[in-house]
């Protein structure tokens, strides 16, 4: 195997910094393993804009709340290397806890403002623990770039903001949601899902791409195009967490669509146990 496997901060920030003084840039791809396609597209993507490419590995508990799936998380580590190897990534960094919460770590990145609605409402502390654990990999990479999916939409305008108000000199990319060939944004959760339950799932794109539709043909209010989803939701007893018509940046909330102004919809939503989200993006036709 070529992929260089890391397990602690110190061999972590010597190879990075190797690599600068090589005249490398840094790419990074944070994630918590158990790696599908959408993971590998970030992998590939930061091999097209570095030319040392570090993936981590690591379920943070810090983004979890005291009744999540922490500790049944999905995992195959061994499986997950060779994908990184695969997906063209250099160094795969796979710390413990301990290296990234040293005993007696007291210090939390909160983005106040932009963790507060959707999923930040939903799962208190989920986005400082998100903050927090990038602005740690932030520290040790210092990449150059580092690349997040669009899948989970408001986490990455959380850490494009994080990045920019504690001054790293990153470029944050987003990238496309990858999905499954019916639709349903991969995700290390559809594990959980059932067959039956994995059928059902496929609700939140189907209300979503209506709700696309149903702009494109001219719809402009945000309560008619969340109901489109919310019907479907209901339909395949999904039971829905939030939908909400926002602004891509800022998270706010859009009434109604305008001509040219791009708006995203949201939505989250439970299938028997397994929380699921999903966006797109709509912009209004004719
Ligand atoms: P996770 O392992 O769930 O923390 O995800 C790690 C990174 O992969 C995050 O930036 C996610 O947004 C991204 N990601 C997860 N699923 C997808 C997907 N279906 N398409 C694109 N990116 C994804």
């Amino acid at each position: 195997m070529n992929l260089l496997v890391l397990k602690s901060v110190a061999e972590a920030r010597a190879w990075a910094s190797s690599a600068r003084v090589r005249g490398h840039r840094v790419g990074l791809v944070p994630t918590m393993g158990f790696l599908h396609e959408g993971h590998l597209s970030l992998m590939r993507a930061a091999g097209a804009r570095a030319e040392a490419v570090a993936a981590s590995i690591f379920v943070n508990p810090a983004q979890f709340g005291p009744n999540e799936d922490l500790a049944r998380y999905p995992r195959d580590l061994d499986g997950d290397l060779e994908k990184c190897e695969r997906a063209g990534v250099h160094v795969a960094f796979v710390p413990d806890v301990q290296q990234m919460y040293p005993p007696g770590a007291q210090t939390d990145v909160e983005v106040s403002e932009l963790s507060q609605g959707l999923c930040g409402a939903r799962r208190p502390g989920h986005f400082r623990g998100v903050a927090t654990v990038v602005a740690k990999f932030f520290s040790v990479f210092q990449p150059h770039v580092a690349l997040f999916g669009e899948k989970d939409f408001q986490q990455l305008q959380v850490i494009r903001k994080m990045a920019r108000d504690l001054l790293f000199e990153v470029d944050v990319v987003g990238m496309p949601i990858i999905r499954e060939s019916d639709g349903l944004a991969m995700s290390s959760r559809n594990s959980y899902l059932s067959a039956v339950e994995r059928e059902r799932a496929r609700a939140l794109f189907r209300g979503l791409s209506r709700a696309r539709e149903q702009a494109r043909q001219g719809e402009r209010a945000g309560a008619a195009l969340c109901e489109t989803v919310r019907a479907e939701l209901r339909a395949a007893e999904v039971q829905e967490d939030y939908v909400e018509l926002v602004e891509p940046e800022g998270l706010s909330t859009v009434a109604a669509l305008e001509p040219g102004r791009p708006a995203r919809l949201l939505t989250a939503g439970f299938v028997g146990k397994t929380r699921l989200i999903d966006n797109l993006e709509l912009e209004l036709g004719r």
